[in-house]
């Protein structure tokens, strides 16, 4: 079989319609995507079973407690409620109303996704109290709601939706979040005793977890045979090491595909895999930056412009000119400063302390933490979608550095 497909590529470019004829190496690439819900979640089978006992109070009329589902990245978390609502909607039909939405970048955008699912249309240009009032009154008050509101952490430490939401009788809040101390983030008290919710942690997958996930999602995206042996294992084995994260391994597997039917190969090998770690390695930063917000791109193209030379406040400064000039408005240093601490945190930059030699004290310095020929691009891109040219930055930085 895989011979025949073999014969086909071999003619693949003289017989031009047979441009889609590619080896057979997917029967549902689908069933590896992070929009995709399993019939089954192994490992995952006692964190399902006690959501959906607190969530089922609601078929019989009583407002579920509010819960709080804990984990690092890619345990499971958002699939795992996913189902339980799925499986809610099939059981309960319309009896128990359930919303569920990544939150927007502010209350308001969230308030506004929330809406649509309710099929109200809120208008951004209102005010966040009119449209929560609007809102409000779309919901049956004898019905119970469900509402998930997933990444909860992203919408804090803004409160008023959390404290509108959990002042509601009829309404169970259920927050994910992949911060643990999510909770301290939250600063106003009402919120805090209003929401009190049971906490669920899921756990990270062990190398042998995420190989029986893999070996279940691989079953339905990949045809037989196709997967050379020790494959699974091995991304299983890759993918605990970098923190038991379950979509980076899917995300191993389907770039792998790719670039096996990229070769013309009807096989996954391990040696495929390895060339895939760097693709996946390259996704994950690209997806990482477009996350940030608008000042912290900038402050970050500065960074990568600057080749390690600058200290924090000429950084600063740079980056007010280019605010003003591209959208009318700067921050300041102390907000950027937050910003870039942050940037810190999750690994792009370091804050260094160099002494400027014997007896002269020392000075601070912005360095980039990770290669700069894989994030060159990718900023430039960034910038690019906020119309603004790199080039115009990396000028700005010569003219720093020069005076
Ligand atoms: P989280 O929300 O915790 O970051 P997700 O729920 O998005 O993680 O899971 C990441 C990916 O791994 C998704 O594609 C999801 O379907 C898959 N996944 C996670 N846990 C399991 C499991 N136990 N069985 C099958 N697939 C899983
Ligand atoms: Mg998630």
């Amino acid at each position: 079989m895989g011979q025949r497909r073999e014969v086909d590529l071999a003619t693949f470019f003289e017989d031009k319609s047979d441009i889609f004829k590619i080896p057979r190496v997917y029967k549902n690439r689908d069933a590896l995507s992070g929009n995709f819900i399993p019939d089954e979640l192994p490992h995952r089978e006692e964190e399902l079973r006690r959501i959906a006992q607190y969530l089922s109070y609601a078929i019989a009329g009583n407002t579920p407690p509010n819960l709080l589902i804990l984990g690092s990245t890619g345990t499971g978390k958002t699939v795992t409620v996913k189902k339980v609502i799925k499986e809610l909607k099939n059981y309960a039909g319309g009896m128990v109303e359930t919303l569920y939405t990544v939150v927007g970048r502010t209350q308001q955008q969230t308030l506004i996704f929330l809406g649509q699912q309710m099929g109200v249309r809120l208008p951004a240009r209102r005010g966040f109290d009119e449209n929560w009032r609007k809102f409000k009154n779309s919901i049956d008050g004898d019905k119970k709601v469900i509402v998930v509101l997933d990444e909860i952490d992203k919408i804090l430490p803004s409160c008023d939706l959390l404290y509108y939401l959990t002042r509601q009788q009829n309404i169970c809040l259920v927050g994910i979040s992949n911060k643990i101390g999510v909770m301290e983030m939250i600063k106003d008290k009402r919120v805090i005793s209003s929401f009190n919710p049971i906490k669920i942690v899921f756990k990270r997958y062990n190398s042998s977890q995420l190989a029986d996930i893999l070996r279940y999602r691989a079953s339905m995206a990949f045809c037989n045979g196709v997967l050379d042996d020790g494959v699974i294992n091995y991304v299983a084995s890759l993918a605990a090491k970098s923190g038991g994260d379950a979509r980076y391994a899917l995300d191993l597997l389907a770039f792998s595909g790719d670039i096996a039917i990229s070769e013309g190969r009807s096989k996954i090998t391990v040696d495929i895999v390895r060339k895939a770690m760097n693709e996946v390695e390259i996704e994950y930063i690209r997806k990482s930056i477009s996350d940030l917000t608008d000042p912290q791109k900038i402050l970050l193209a500065i960074v990568v412009a600057s080749n390690e030379n600058l200290s924090p406040s000429a950084v600063y400064n740079i980056c007010k000119k280019v605010m003003l000039s591209y959208c009318g408005r700067d921050l300041t240093s102390w907000r950027l400063s937050e910003y870039m601490s942050e940037l810190d945190l999750l690994g792009f930059v370091r804050i260094i302390k160099k002494g400027r030699g014997k007896g002269k004290g020392f000075s601070w310095y912005v360095q980039l933490d990770m290669s700069r020929d894989v994030i060159l691009d990718i900023v430039r891109e960034e910038l690019n979608k906020m119309d603004i040219d790199f080039e115009h930055v990396v000028k700005l930085v010569k003219l720093a550095k020069g005076g």
